[in-house]
């Protein structure tokens, strides 16, 4: 298949690492952002391919990893009233909150629906007139403009009986809040290509610049990740600090302005709890004030609902890479898939679940 096989072709990523490997001098701590990079490169074992002089450290990017727990209690609270349809992505169904998660509410006779898209949530609204249709909005930039778009068509349309309960984070507050952490380890980042297929990279120009940091945006297959993280350490190498684009296939410069508009015109801009990582400002988005109307939160009377993260997860050091999953005491013990105590071990794209399917620490 056209710009997927050349991006699996073992003699290119063959020839990816020789050229890593001679252009590596020293060690380098280089960040995934993403959650979908950070799963290939576990998958097909790329950390332990390239010189063991690479440090890479696994970053936030996991949409369904830093929803916060506060978030998960608030869809819990929606979806066990009466009359309710709560639609969600199937990976948020198995996120725990405080005290269960939504597959288990759903199992008590919920109506809790699995969709892909928040339009078939909006044509479930049209479809049921005499229930509540709530849509459980989370992710990145990525997943953003469609929300945006079915909160937008629900105006025109005034489809009153469907909501959205937003949970949205944005990309760029987070890299600059590990930039600033004095821990932080971070020495350049593969840039999320999925988030800058939307948003351009426009964005990460300042960051570039004021840290210091080469960001080298990057897609998801092997051949991507090598070509990313060679381009990365070839500008580390060199001491620069540029902004550079490996995903061109996809992404360019300015992103899906028709997508951004929209973003603008039903989104606004809010400070936002990330699961593990605490409050980023301007992190979040949130509906404006102008679209309150289709807001869960106030519909429900929900948005006062807070909650404390588990003690004994350390997602929120997985998150910031300041620990490898196998790191964590409860990690393939009383943390599995099957029973996950934090977001990083219930969706496929979080480090904790990756380490577990593709190392071999469980029998
Ligand atoms: S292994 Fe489980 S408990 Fe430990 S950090 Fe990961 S999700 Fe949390």
């Amino acid at each position: 298949m056209k710009f997927v096989d050349e991006y699996r072709d073992s003699a290119t990523a063959k020839k990816l690492l020789k050229a890593i490997d001679k252009v590596t001098t020293q060690p380098w701590n280089i960040m995934e952002v993403c959650g979908g990079q950070t799963h290939s490169i576990i998958k097909h074992g790329i950390d332990q391919l390239i010189p063991s002089a690479i440090n890479l450290i696994h970053g936030p990017g996991c949409p369904v990893c830093v929803t916060p727990l506060q978030a998960i209690d608030k869809a819990l609270e929606i979806a066990k009233q009466a009359n309710i349809i709560f639609c969600s992505f199937g990976d948020m169904l198995r996120v725990p909150g405080s005290e269960q998660d939504l597959l288990a509410l759903k199992a008590q006779g919920a109506d809790i629906r699995v969709v892909y898209s928040p339009l078939d949530a909006l044509k479930l609204a049209q479809q049921n007139t005499d229930k509540q249709v709530v849509f459980f909005a989370v992710g990145f930039e990525t997943t953003a403009p469609t929300v945006a778009l079915a909160v937008y068509q629900a105006k025109r349309q005034q489809i009153n009986n469907f909501s959205a309960l937003v949970s949205h984070v944005r990309v760029p507050p987070v890299m600059q809040q590990l930039l600033s952490s004095k821990d932080n380890k971070v020495q350049g980042f593969l840039g999320a290509g999925h988030v800058c297929t939307i948003m351009g990279y426009h964005e990460y120009l300042p960051i570039a610049a004021q840290y210091h940091i080469p960001i080298v945006i990057t897609g998801f297959e092997p051949v991507d990740i090598l070509q990313g993280l060679y381009l990365c350490i070839k500008q580390l190498e060199q001491g620069k600090s540029e902004v550079e684009n490996q995903y061109s296939r996809v992404v360019n410069q300015q992103g899906n302005q028709p997508a951004q508009q929209l973003l603008k015109q039903v989104f606004k801009v809010v400070d936002q709890n990330w699961r593990g990582l605490g409050e980023i400002p301007q992190s979040g988005l949130a509906l404006s004030d102008e679209y309150a109307q289709w807001n869960a939160e106030q519909r429900f009377l929900v948005a006062t609902i807070k909650t404390q993260e588990p003690k004994n997860c350390r997602s929120g050091e997985v998150l910031q890479g300041l620990l490898k999953p196998e790191g964590c005491a409860e990690f393939a013990k009383s943390c599995t898939p099957e029973h996950p105590l934090g977001a990083t071990m219930v969706s496929s794209e979080g480090a904790c679940a990756a380490y577990y399917h593709y190392r071999s620490h469980h029998v």
